[in-house]
């Protein structure tokens, strides 16, 4: 069973601080959610965990059960195990989305990445069960996909995939209520079968489907607050500002 561990991270983007001690743990198994309102830091932290060079650690530290990831390049950590979405999608025009979808599936059975997959029904219900058409998987990767068709499709690929570590930037973003409770149901099963989720969100309304382990709250590239889903239901009551308020980070 893999953990995710990050330590007193401190992380500069461009010459600016932008972590300031972020420290949280995921296991395998575990859904973990980590909150806070716009620009707290939550992209920075998942940036730098999957490895973008423009992310700069000048402190702290990145593991994998214990051993570190923070000088591997970004596809020596996915070969660890750590898949990570982004919030800005990213589209790769020249590349079928179903030609897509069974390499990823070839790659986790150990097969060759052209070769047809026998899976490939169970993953095309499983688009369905998220709410993606079926004629998604013939266009280009990202080719007039909607924001909502992204976050299902990243959904999808992470599910698909079977990483150790799964993070998903605002998966919820959006997303209307039943596409939320679709992309919940599948990051659910993701937790069950097979990984652990670390994901994102501003909102507490994908957290009552997903029912999250541990609960996060950034504030200002810091984890202000950590605990269970009473966080949750204090952040959907009084807001962020009330919450900070109440904890006293404001003063
Ligand atoms: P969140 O995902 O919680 O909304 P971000 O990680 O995107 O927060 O942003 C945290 C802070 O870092 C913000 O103040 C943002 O302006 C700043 N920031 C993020 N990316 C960059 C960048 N590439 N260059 C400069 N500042 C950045
Ligand atoms: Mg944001
Ligand atoms: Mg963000």
């Amino acid at each position: 069973m893999a953990t995710l561990n990050v330590a007193n991270l401190h992380v500069e983007v461009s010459g600016k601080r932008i972590l300031r001690g972020v420290s949280l743990e995921v296991k395998q198994g575990e859904i973990v959610a980590l909150m806070g309102p716009n620009g707290s830091g939550k992209s920075t932290l998942f940036q730098t965990i999957a490895g973008n060079p423009n992310y700069r650690i000048v402190e702290g530290d990145i593991a994998i059960d214990g051993v570190s990831i923070k000088d591997l390049a970004p596809e020596e950590r996915f070969n660890k195990g750590i898949y990570v979405s982004f919030q800005s999608p990213i589209s790769v025009p020249e590349v079928r989305f179903g030609f897509l979808i069974q390499a990823v599936m070839n790659k986790r059975m150990g097969r060759k990445m052209d070769e047809p997959n026998p899976k490939m029904a169970e993953a095309l219900k499983i688009a369905e069960e998220i709410g993606l058409r079926r004629d998604i998987f013939d266009r280009g990767v990202g080719v007039g996909f909607s924001g909502g068709e992204f976050k299902r499709a990243e959904v999808l690929l992470a599910y698909l995939m079977r990483p150790a570590i799964a993070i998903l930037d605002e998966p919820d973003s959006g997303l209307d209520i039943d596409g939320i409770a679709a992309v919940s149901k599948i990051i659910s099963s993701l937790a069950r079968e097979s990984s652990g989720v670390l994901l994102s969100t501003h909102y507490a309304r994908i957290l009552k489907f997903l029912e999250p382990d541990r609960v996060y709250v950034m504030y200002s590239g810091r984890i202000i607050m950590a605990g269970g889903s009473e966080i949750v239901k204090r952040v959907e009551e009084v807001g962020y500002e009330g919450l900070f308020k109440e904890s006293g980070v404001f003063q």
